[in-house]
């Protein structure tokens, strides 16, 4: 999309103080130097009315209430902290797992979903347009868009279709309508450029409901307050289980949406370390990888200044993982943000590693992971093994039953 500065490159002297008191993102939306509002005119004023919408939102009791409801009675929250004994015994550590696989469609996307669909709502659209990469998030816009009785539409890549062709038809089923890109890469990166240009065409009665936590401001921010719910929850019950707050906590990071979710409640507890685990692929070289932090540069993408995988001349290079979730050249500039501070550490994690994670807590706790929140799994593991006996909370983002077909798939012998 064509990009309109709204102001100066932010200072970037803004620190881990500002973002816990809430001073960040700032009135330009950025994170320090990252985020911002890189949009066409005509959305610039729907972003801004999405913004304030949204705040007076979170302010008014009654929309807090219609929330909590449907988190508690439709998507099932609160979710379990559960105590993983036997990894915890082969890692030489205490390990806890938020268990977002356990929510309604599978996924930490809901929290968002819902959250959105309610904005949405309340803000008077008649429609809803939505993007998907693998199909998570088109199947949770479509969950809550029909919860809420709001017409959806959903875009996505012509190869994702083809790639996930059980999410397409659930996404039928759940009333959407989808439509196919076989523009640009005919991935979510394609998906995301159509939804934009869909909302474009119709910023006044149209909602766009983003998945993740990256996107132009307020998305970043709307998105992390609404993925919070995982991180709150988790300290009040490793506090009430454990009697302490962890050493560590990881997620893995996509876009970075479950990740923030985790983290944001948690970065004032500047006692506990923090790892978000990115997609390492089958190797360092372009194409092989989606670790954003890891080997990306700075840039404009989807109307955000953030991290992205882009060659010397500003072209989005390809990227690959075994897990379609965080196969995305981007990420959050909360993110991009933690990172220059260092407050987060960031790692990969081979698609090896996770399919080997994968196995491993399916043996030892009963639980099938998403190949995404093995990546996690795997980041902790590692982490563990120079530290006895420390505490580490992971955040299980979603259940690996979509992955199955990858992993009956996957050439084994590879892994370990
Ligand atoms: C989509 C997805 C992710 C990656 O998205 P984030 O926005 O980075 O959280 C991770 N895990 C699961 C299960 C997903 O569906």
């Amino acid at each position: 999309m064509s990009t309109a500065s709204s102001g100066p490159w932010a200072a970037s002297y803004a620190t881990l103080d500002d973002l816990v008191a809430g001073r960040l993102p700032d009135d330009n939306g950025r994170y320090g130097a990252f985020g911002g509002r890189f949009v066409p005119e005509t959305l610039v004023q729907a972003l801004s009315r999405l913004e304030n919408g949204a705040r007076e939102a979170f302010r008014d009791p009654a929309f807090r209430q219609a929330l909590d409801n449907e988190l508690s009675d439709w998507v099932g929250r609160p979710t379990p902290l559960t105590r993983a004994n036997r990894l915890g015994e082969a890692w030489g550590a205490t390990v806890y797992l938020k268990r977002e696989d356990l929510t309604h469609t599978g996924a930490h996307k809901i929290n968002n979903a819902i959250g959105q669909a309610l904005l949405a709502r309340r803000l008077g659209a008649a429609r809803v347009v939505a993007e998907t990469g693998a199909g998570q998030h088109g199947v949770a816009a479509a969950a809550a868009c029909a919860r809420l009785g709001l017409p959806c539409t959903v875009y996505m890549g012509a190869i994702d279709a083809k790639r996930q062709a059980p999410n397409v038809d659930r996404i039928r089923r759940l009333g959407a309508e989808l439509l196919q890109v076989t523009k640009g890469d005919q991935t979510l990166r394609s998906a995301i450029d159509e939804a934009l240009r869909d909302w474009v065409s119709d910023p006044e009665s149209t909602y766009y409901m983003l998945g993740s936590a990256v996107g132009p401001h307020p998305y970043p921010w709307l998105v992390c307050e609404l993925q919070s719910v995982i991180g709150r929850e988790a300290r009040a019950q490793i506090l009430e289980q454990e009697g302490r707050l962890p050493d560590l906590a990881v997620a893995c990071v996509g876009g970075g949406s479950n990740a923030i979710g985790l983290f944001h409640p948690l970065l004032e507890d500047r006692q506990i370390e923090m790892l978000g685990i990115e997609a390492g692929g089958t190797g360092e070289d372009h194409g092989l990888n989606a670790a954003t932090l890891r080997f990306g540069t700075a840039g404009v993408l989807h109307g955000s200044y953030s991290t992205l995988l882009q060659d010397e001349h500003g072209q989005i290079q390809e990227t690959h993982s075994v897990s379609a979730g965080l196969d995305y050249p981007g990420v959050g500039p909360e993110h991009a943000f933690l990172h220059s501070i260092g407050r987060v550490k960031y790692e990969t994690i081979s698609d090896d590693e996770a399919v080997a994670a994968v196995d491993e807590c399916c043996a030892l706790e009963g639980i099938l992971p998403a190949l995404e929140s093995a990546h996690a799994l795997a980041g902790a593991k590692r982490w563990a093994a120079g530290r006895r006996d420390s505490c580490i909370l992971i955040g299980l983002s979603g259940r690996g039953d979509k992955d199955l077909a990858t992993l009956m798939s996957y050439p084994r012998g590879n892994e370990s």
